[in-house]
């Protein structure tokens, strides 16, 4: 049995992760789940959202599985997910966006790859009043972690017999750091002649993004752009509803869908389990669990195809609780 660290998180949070584990335990998996509470749950508790908890648990479990957590706009604390990130040093951001069978968007065959820094960058959160009226906000690039994400990229790109690399940057305006992001990614790309490696800059890239999204394979951005471009992408294969994620570092993993906490939809049975389902795979592809992975897949493809259960998202009336059902008996 492997143990893997629960959390649920806030808003569609527990509907879609309750999904998840139906799914990945009818599917086979050998997992014990170990649930901790974080986000807005958390606070009532434990008087903070990311209680110590949390941490000795991923600690020692090594991998997790997590819903989305909500964060204040504006004012109040900080992101969990963010906290996450830096504190258990999961500085690479996966975010697979390939299309799927039955579920209607702009295009056909999209097969791109967002890999994004996911630790500094101006998600750092370092900001401050200069004086009434005027506030700062600081864009930490370091030269260890950009190395470090290009490295994941080409060595993921490697893996995975991708094609090409796009770095995707803003350095004509922000000449020093985003300057910097590339001259490593520049370094680590004469390591990996075999892989093709281009620059392009990000306003450019998101108007290229729709209008031919073919010619991407897998893209390298620092936090932020690889934020915003990662939700476009899933734009193109059918919405935030299907898309994976997963944050990875060299000693611990957490598995999350890019989408938020849904507040619009919560508590409704009408959230998309699909992109927390499709993290789930990720989660057993990296814990060498193939097979399992590959039911999982499956059984999604199949329901998607057939089209009765479609949540709202993707053009269908069905619940949560109705896919999630269809997936389990396709398995
Ligand atoms: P969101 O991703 O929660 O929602 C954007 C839109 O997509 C909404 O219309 C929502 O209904 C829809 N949507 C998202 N996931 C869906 C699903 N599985 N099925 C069907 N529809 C889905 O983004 P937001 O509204 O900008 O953010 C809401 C909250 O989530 C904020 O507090 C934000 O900070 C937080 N957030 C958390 C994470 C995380 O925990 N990793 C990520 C992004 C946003």
């Amino acid at each position: 049995m492997r143990r893997i660290t629960l959390i649920k998180g806030d808003g569609i949070g527990p509907e879609v992760v309750k999904a998840t584990v139906k799914v990945v335990e009818a599917a086979g998996a050998q997992i014990k789940w170990e649930e901790v509470d974080a986000g807005e749950s958390a606070i009532n508790e434990y008087g903070t959202v990311l209680p110590q908890t949390v941490i000795d648990s991923i600690k020692k479990n090594k991998i997790a599985l997590k819903g989305p957590v909500g964060t204040p706009i504006g004012d109040g604390f900080r992101s969990v997910s963010v906290s996450l990130r830096k504190k258990l040093n999961l500085y690479a951001n996966l975010r697979p966006i390939k299309s799927l069978p039955g579920v209607k968007s702009m295009y056909k065959n999209i097969d791109i790859v967002v890999v994004r820094e996911n630790t500094e960058g101006l998600y750092s959160g370092i900001e401050h009043e200069v004086v009434p009226g005027v506030v700062e906000s600081l864009k930490i690039i370091t030269e260890k972690a950009s190395t470090k994400i290009a490295k994941f990229a080409f060595q993921y790109a490697q893996k995975k017999n991708r094609k090409k690399i796009s770095a995707i940057h803003k350095a004509n305006i922000m000449k020093l750091s985003d300057g910097l992001f590339l001259q490593c990614a520049r370094k680590v790309a004469q390591d990996y002649p075999k892989i093709q490696y281009n620059e392009l800059i990000v306003d450019n890239t998101c108007m290229q993004l729709i209008l031919n999204p073919h010619q991407f394979d897998v893209l390298l951005l620092e936090n932020l752009y690889g934020d915003i471009v990662s939700d476009l992408c899933a734009g193109l294969i059918g919405g935030l509803g299907v898309a994976p994620g997963a944050n990875i570092g060299d000693d611990y993993a957490i598995f999350e869908a890019i989408h938020g906490s849904a507040p619009d939809i919560a508590g409704k049975n009408l959230a998309n389990p699909i992109a927390l389902i499709r993290s789930s795979v990720l989660m057993l592809e990296h814990l060498g669990e193939n097979e399992v992975a590959a039911r999982i897949t499956q059984a999604v493809h199949k329901v998607l195809e057939k089209g009765d259960t479609l949540t709202s998202d993707i053009g269908g009336h069905g619940k949560t609780t109705e896919i999630t059902q269809e997936i389990i008996e396709n398995l």
